[in-house]
């Protein structure tokens, strides 16, 4: 049986694993800057790309290695590359594949550091992005031209869990020539492959559920051999955002245990959202997998759980929001997702409040917005936290 054959939790826990000679079980982790050579004539030949090998950690790391086949094998992908951080990984994509000139369209609803980078950082360097509506397919139609190159989504959104239909997207993309790109965060391959949909590239903040304890920062990208041995493999060694071999020791643990965590999330946050909902002084509860959620039957045909987080509007604006915030004992405020421990946050100023007022309001986060990023606790001591803290308000 080869890995072709596995399922994804057997491909969590073996995929990518190589022994050493000392036959360890675990993955080593390999803290080495540089690789020797046996001779000069072998160095020669591995600076050359004619013989394979370790040269520097900078290009290549044996732990770093495993992990990118690892996630390979996850997502289905043809290659893997790591990098330091979620951020790298999508600046590298944009700088492996892009020129001077060329178009991006991207969902409006995207990572607010993304949103960032394409406009204060690529913009410097002739890059233009038109930001569109999440599932407003005619505006993705309207705003490719000529230039375009990529298409950027984020699916489930951040923070009001909108879903964008990939197919759909992939279609779009490939009818006028363009990649589409998905950053996979929220739903992590064990609930959602983006590949499998007809996306060509996939984005991960590793930092987020495949460490899923809060520990450590990197990225990934998943895609084509051709396109990430070339020109994005290219961009990497050169610049440098490379992952840390510990950090992807991390990671590689992460991924082993990542289908159990996942589904565990997942059924903590709807037991939650089902809880949240109807109850006095919240207005609406954002969760892809309630019933009454807009793109509910969408999300159930493109992913198998409906993860992690849940969003959630009280009535009485900032000063409402703030004081449930500060009355919670078991939820974190916190910036960091995909935790073991409960987070919450308050979007309109934090994650979200670079953005004007009227922008905000576009994209309907408003002031009495709550987002959850539900951990492993014991659900009831979540709804128990929370209902205190409720409680607090009415005094
Ligand atoms: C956190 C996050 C990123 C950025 O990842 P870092 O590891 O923090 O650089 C990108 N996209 C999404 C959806 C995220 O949540």
């Amino acid at each position: 049986m080869g890995d072709e054959d596995w399922g994804l939790n057997t491909l969590a826990v073996h995929a990518g694993q190589v022994r050493t000679a000392e036959q360890e079980n675990s993955e080593a982790l390999f803290l080495s800057s540089s690789f020797v050579f046996k001779n000069a004539a072998e160095a020669a030949a591995r600076f050359a790309g004619d013989a394979p090998g370790n040269i520097y950690s900078r290009f290549t790391n044996p732990t770093v290695r495993m992990f990118e086949d690892r996630l390979a094998a996850l997502e289905g992908g043809e290659r893997c590359l790591a990098t330091s951080s979620g951020m790298s990984a999508i600046l590298s994509l944009c700088m492996g594949v892009l020129r001077q000139g060329d178009h991006i369209v991207s969902s409006r609803s995207i990572f607010g550091t993304t949103v960032n980078l394409f406009n204060k950082v690529l913009g410097r360097f002739g890059v233009t992005t038109t930001f569109v509506a999440q599932s407003d397919y005619a505006q993705w139609e309207a705003a490719i031209g000529p230039a375009t190159r990529l298409l950027f989504v984020e699916t489930p959104s951040n923070p009001l869990m909108e879903i964008a239909d990939i197919r759909r997207l992939a279609e779009i993309a490939h009818r006028r020539g363009c990649l589409l790109v998905v950053d996979n965060c929220f739903c992590t391959p064990m609930l959602q492959r983006p590949l499998a949909l007809g996306a060509d590239i996939v984005i991960h903040s590793a930092t987020k559920y495949l460490d899923g304890q809060g520990r450590c920062i990197g990225g990934a990208i998943v895609g084509p051999a051709a396109l990430l041995n070339e020109e994005l493999f290219s961009f990497l060694r050169t610049a440098g955002p490379s992952m840390s071999p510990f950090n992807a020791w991390v990671f590689l643990k992460g991924l082993e245990t990542l289908h159990l965590r996942m589904q565990a999330h997942s059924d903590n946050a709807g037991q939650l959202a089902h809880w949240l909902q109807g109850r006095p002084g919240i207005r609406r509860v954002y969760y892809p997998g309630l019933a009454d959620h807009p793109q509910h039957a969408l999300a159930r045909s493109q992913q198998s759980g409906f993860g992690g987080i849940v969003s959630f509007e009280m009535e009485g604006g900032r000063v409402a929001a703030w004081k449930l915030i500060d009355a919670t004992r078991v939820f974190a405020i916190t910036a960091n997702l995909g935790d073991a421990k409960s987070t919450i946050t308050h979007p309109a100023t934090t994650t979200h409040h670079r953005l004007t007022d009227a922008q905000r309001a576009e994209a309907g986060i408003n002031d009495g917005l709550i987002r959850l990023s539900v951990g492993l606790e014991n659900v009831e001591d979540l709804c128990r936290d929370l209902q205190s803290a409720m409680a607090g308000l009415a005094k």
